[in-house]
């Protein structure tokens, strides 16, 4: 084991491997207040990737409701509840990892799902947590939450699927950080499905080898951002890259939402493999949920997020959320615009920081009629 810098739990860690990071690090922020769970991206990824024999139970890309919401079944709560007491001193993580609360003679804490376990893909879709006693939907604020969690492999700096892996069949590309499986090496033992507490590598039993989210990186290569994000109907993804702190720049986008604002969070970052996909935490939800499930930053995250109206650069930010099928590494604002850029500067898309409003009058007189979709 050797020991590497984990930044999000803000110390060192044990991993199998020493740290090896690479040129730069494929990421993304998912904004899960404007998710509305229509499973586009779920469908996008699946009709482009896994439409082949045996891959028919596999969603590389998933929207769960949660609290009750999995896939696969109790894959989070089950490995958390394995894990035992997750302590945070401030924003240093005080617990044990993954890596570290490993039974002796393996490598990760984890536990392999049956097959029935993917079988319900929409399980505790819509459920809602908190008191509903008679009436008490109706008052505002109302007590019952639920919200959607729309999940792809995180291609983690610390990945638990490669670290599990007795083949070495899986890597971490240098130029972009993306976590593939060789599927000539991989010999399906599914050490990897068992390792991966994100439930993001799956056994083909087709073709016997383990198979997982590739962040469509021939796509990636070509300046493209994944299926899932430009296919996604809320706008709620942004893809690009991600800085270690201490490198962070406020001009790349995930840099700026991650570390500048700290307003993307990692999913159960707890676990220690620096995952690479980061949220914007649902505004409605109680904070010890969401401390859980995204770390000591909750509560600040969200702060910033509600005054985000009165913030012109992170309310320009958001707006490029979903613009444009390119990676855009590098924006800026310049008064009531917000550009995307590429590395070297050049424009990818441009965007008003507020869309006009047009009020139309319920009586057209230029045609002396009455409109009927206005309220
Ligand atoms: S989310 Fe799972 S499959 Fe993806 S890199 Fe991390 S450990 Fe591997
Ligand atoms: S396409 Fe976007 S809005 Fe629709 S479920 Fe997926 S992430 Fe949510």
């Amino acid at each position: 084991m050797a020991l590497v810098r984990n930044w999000q739990l803000g110390r060192e860690m044990s991993y199998w491997y020493p740290e090896a990071r690479p040129q730069r690090q494929f990421a993304a922020v998912f904004d899960i207040n404007k998710c509305i769970a229509c499973q586009t991206c779920t469908l996008a990824c699946k009709t482009t990737w896994t439409s082949g024999k045996g891959q028919e139970y596999m969603l590389w890309n998933n929207v769960e409701s949660k609290p009750y919401g999995f896939y696969p079944l109790a894959w989070d709560v089950k490995l958390l509840d394995m894990l035992g007491a997750q302590r945070w001193q401030g924003s240093r993580y005080a617990g044990r990892t993954l890596f570290e609360a490993a039974p002796a003679g393996e490598r990760v804490l984890g536990w392999r799902p049956e097959d029935l376990d993917y079988a319900h893909p929409n399980i505790g879709e819509d459920d809602c947590a908190g008191r509903i006693d008679a009436g008490a939907a109706l008052a505002v604020p109302h007590f019952a939450w639920f919200f959607y969690l729309a999940r792809i492999c995180n291609h983690c700096t610390y990945p638990a699927c490669l670290a599990s892996c007795p083949r070495g069949s899986i890597y971490k590309r240098p130029e972009d950080g993306i976590v593939l499986v060789d599927q000539g090496r991989c010999r399906g033992y599914r050490e990897c499905v068992k390792a991966c507490p994100y439930k993001k590598v799956f056994y083909n039993p087709s073709t016997g080898t383990s198979e997982k989210c590739i962040a469509c990186y021939p796509k990636i290569e070509q300046g493209e951002q994944p299926q899932c994000f430009v296919n996604c109907i809320g706008k709620i993804r942004l893809a690009g890259f991600v800085s270690t702190p201490e490198q962070a720049r406020p001009d790349n986008p995930i840099d700026y939402l991650v570390h500048v604002r700290k307003v993307a969070l990692p999913l159960y970052p707890q676990l220690g493999l620096e995952p690479n996909v980061y949220y914007i935490p649902p505004v409605h939800v109680p904070l010890p949920y969401l401390e859980q499930m995204f770390g000591p930053g909750v509560s600040a995250a969200l702060d910033t997020y509600r005054a985000a109206a009165d913030d012109p650069d992170l309310a320009g930010l958001l707006t490029l959320f979903g613009c444009s099928h390119e990676v855009m590494p590098r924006w800026k604002r310049s008064g009531d615009t917000v550009l995307g850029l590429a590395e070297n500067g050049r424009e990818l898309m441009r965007v008003p920081l507020r869309e006009p409003v047009y009020v139309r009058t319920a009586f057209d007189s230029a045609r002396g009629v009455v409109r009927t979709n206005v309220p």
